[in-house]
């Protein structure tokens, strides 16, 4: 399988948790390297463009809040098959349908509060990826 990257954040219900190094861990475990990392809280004009593609869902305006609540940790990991091996270890996004051992499993505490993203197909983990980092950044 190729090697790839992917975008991941830490949200912020779990960087309030003080969750950043344990859920680090997991994905690094699963066998993905964090390739570039920061902490930012970003602004609601950053969270409502990251998230543009679901302006017109019902949830939107909790998932803004939430994302603009304390800071997230935004990531690229690197490592084979990285987009599918991160949303396996992210598990599904409702944290009561995830499997045992995923990091909603073990640490998100709702649907709206499920700790963590990833791109789910590499045309959006280019996009999410140039969102948040310039190429310098990015240190393989
Ligand atoms: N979300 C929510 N309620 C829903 C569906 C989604 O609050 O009914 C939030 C949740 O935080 C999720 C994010 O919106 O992670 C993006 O939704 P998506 O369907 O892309 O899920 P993901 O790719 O994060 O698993």
């Amino acid at each position: 399988m190729a090697i790839e990257r992917t975008f991941s954040m830490i949200k912020p219900d779990a960087t309030k948790r003080n969750l950043t190094g344990a859920i680090t861990k997991m994905l690094e475990d699963a066998g993905l390297r964090v390739v570039a990392s920061k902490r930012v809280w970003m602004s609601r004009r950053e969270a409502e463009g990251f998230y543009a593609v679901h302006k017109d869902r019902p949830f939107f305006g909790e998932l803004v809040e939430g994302m603009t609540s304390g800071p997230t940790i935004v990531q690229v990991l690197e490592g084979e098959g990285a987009i599918l091996k991160n949303r396996e270890i992210m598990g599904a996004t409702n944290p009561s349908n995830a499997d045992e051992g995923t990091i909603r499993k073990v640490h998100a505490l709702s649907i709206g509060e499920n700790s963590v993203h990833g791109s789910d197909a590499p045309e959006t983990a280019a996009q999410e990826i140039k969102y948040w980092f310039s190429d310098t950044e990015i240190v393989g």
